[in-house]
């Protein structure tokens, strides 16, 4: 029936042009396709983002990830009806166990520092229920910043824990604030390899330190793709461990998500799990919701489902390869290492695992500085690297190369890294002012992280 009465208030009614251009569609995707050269992505060029892993996302990881199975599932749909997502879930638990040793495993946690949360949540609901009040956690002075941040969240003091020349835990400064606050000490939080790219050659002395204190150690896994297949978090005496997914295995993250970091618990810390966890009853895969001591759900539904999809595709790809990954992620990094070490000064300059940290001091020296030389790669077709992090190296400049790139990459990267070297002592204004080729030149790096404007105006 047609009336007069307008379905929509009056007040949400448009008044003038909608504003859509006039543009036929070739002008349209030629305008997207101009816009979208102006973005930097790994297709484009080396993202040495230390810290960050970022390998190559191969494609089929989006293939299967888009298939209409896994795509169009309701998360409400009964388990009966989501068989095939569950073995999928199921069957990357498992996966997670052989590769980090613990015993059970929860895909629920979003990112990496969600896991961290997660964690500290199972070791204070742990506590808790043996009836002890432990309220510190030892942080490296070293550590990411979402380790002190995870803990706080939870409820935690932070304690610092120093590190030593070799930039390791340093054990003297670890044992005199275990014999001074022991009681109160849940636990550890730590990284291995460290923010620093070094092994920590201590840590099963550190683990028994820790255990004989009955405090716990979680390990901060975004440093996996070191040690995947060569060691793991339980050789090393952890209790718990997160795992970023979009780092380690290989889903494209940067901007702001959808991550995932799953967090695996040895046998005592199961029940304290979120639910539901994913089981196999010898017949079917369940949700099990029914864990006595759970800290609750951490995230709607299941986690983020397409990204666990996208790991277990890589996971099933690499299969054994996963230790040549391992490998090629610490050889290259230790190639470019070598090459540089001339030119610029490394912190800690012994054998590294997949990442290098670079002091920029002597650069600064001649005019330049860290930030200036991150910005000049971008000259080149290279992201800049990670940069003033970790904190306790000056004027840090912080390389990954990951496994994925090819020799020729590397050098390019080195013969860059080289040159720019050599334009600070010719020429550091030069560098200073740079990038002089990217679609926006320098912003203010403060403004532009309170108050990005994203807009793109003609
Ligand atoms: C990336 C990273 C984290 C945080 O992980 P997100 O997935 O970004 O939340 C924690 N610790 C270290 C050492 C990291 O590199």
């Amino acid at each position: 029936m047609i009336t007069d009465e307008l379905p929509i208030s009056k007040e949400f009614l448009r008044e003038g042009e909608i504003g859509l251009s006039n543009d036929s569609e070739l002008e349209v995707m030629r305008r997207y396709k101009e816009l979208s050269d102006k973005n930097f992505c790994v297709e484009t060029g080396m993202y040495p983002l230390g810290s960050c892993t970022m390998k190559y996302n191969p494609k089929v990881n989006e293939l299967m990830a888009s298939l209409e199975g896994f795509a169009n599932l309701h998360p409400l749909a009964t388990d009966e009806d989501s068989q095939g997502a569950l073995e999928l879930m199921f069957n990357l638990q498992e996966a997670l166990k052989v590769l980090t040793g613990m015993d059970y495993v929860t895909l629920q946690p979003a990112a990496g520092a969600h896991g961290e949360f997660t964690g500290m949540l199972i070791i204070k609901k742990y506590f808790e229920t043996k009836g002890e009040v432990r309220t510190k956690v030892i942080v490296p002075d070293s550590a990411h910043g979402t380790n002190p941040a995870s803990a706080s969240m939870a409820g935690f003091d932070i304690i610092q824990v120093k590190s030593n020349e070799k930039g390791q835990v340093d054990l003297e400064d670890l044992k005199r604030l275990v014999s001074e606050q022991g009681a109160e000490i849940a636990g550890i939080m730590m990284t291995n390899p460290n923010t620093v790219g070094i092994f920590e050659e201590q840590v099963l002395e550190i683990s028994k330190i820790m255990h004989d204190n009955g405090s716990l150690l979680y390990y901060d896994g975004a440093n996996l793709n070191a040690v995947m297949g060569y060691s793991n978090p339980a050789i090393m005496g952890f209790d718990v461990c997160h795992i970023n997914l979009h780092k380690t295995f290989s889903t494209p993250h940067g901007g702001g998500g959808p991550g995932s970091g799953p967090v695996g618990v040895v046998e005592k810390l199961k029940d304290f799990l979120p639910t539901p966890v994913i089981e196999f009853d010898g017949d079917k895969y369940v949700r099990n919701y029914n864990l006595p001591h759970s800290i609750g759900k951490v995230r709607s539904f299941y986690g983020n489902f397409g990204v666990l999809v996208r790991a277990y595709t890589y996971i099933l790809m690499m299969g054994n390869d996963l230790k040549h990954a391992t490998e090629d992620a610490v050889l290259n990094a230790n190639y470019i290492r070598e090459k540089l070490k001339d030119v610029y000064d490394i912190a800690y300059d012994e054998r590294c695992m997949h990442e290098f940290v670079i002091c920029g001091e002597k650069q600064k020296e001649q005019g330049s500085s860290t930030l200036h030389i991150a910005k000049r790669l971008m000259d080149y077709k290279i992201h800049p690297p990670t940069v003033y992090f970790p904190l306790i190296v000056h004027e840090a400049i912080m390389v990954e190369p990951t496994e994925s790139e090819s020799k020729s990459r590397l050098d390019n990267f080195i013969e860059v890294m080289r040159k720019i070297a050599e334009e600070i002592k010719q020429n550091p204004e030069f560098v200073n002012s740079a990038p002089h080729s990217a679609p926006i030149k320098k912003v203010d790096e403060t403004l532009a992280a309170r108050k990005p404007d994203l807009r793109y105006k003609k």
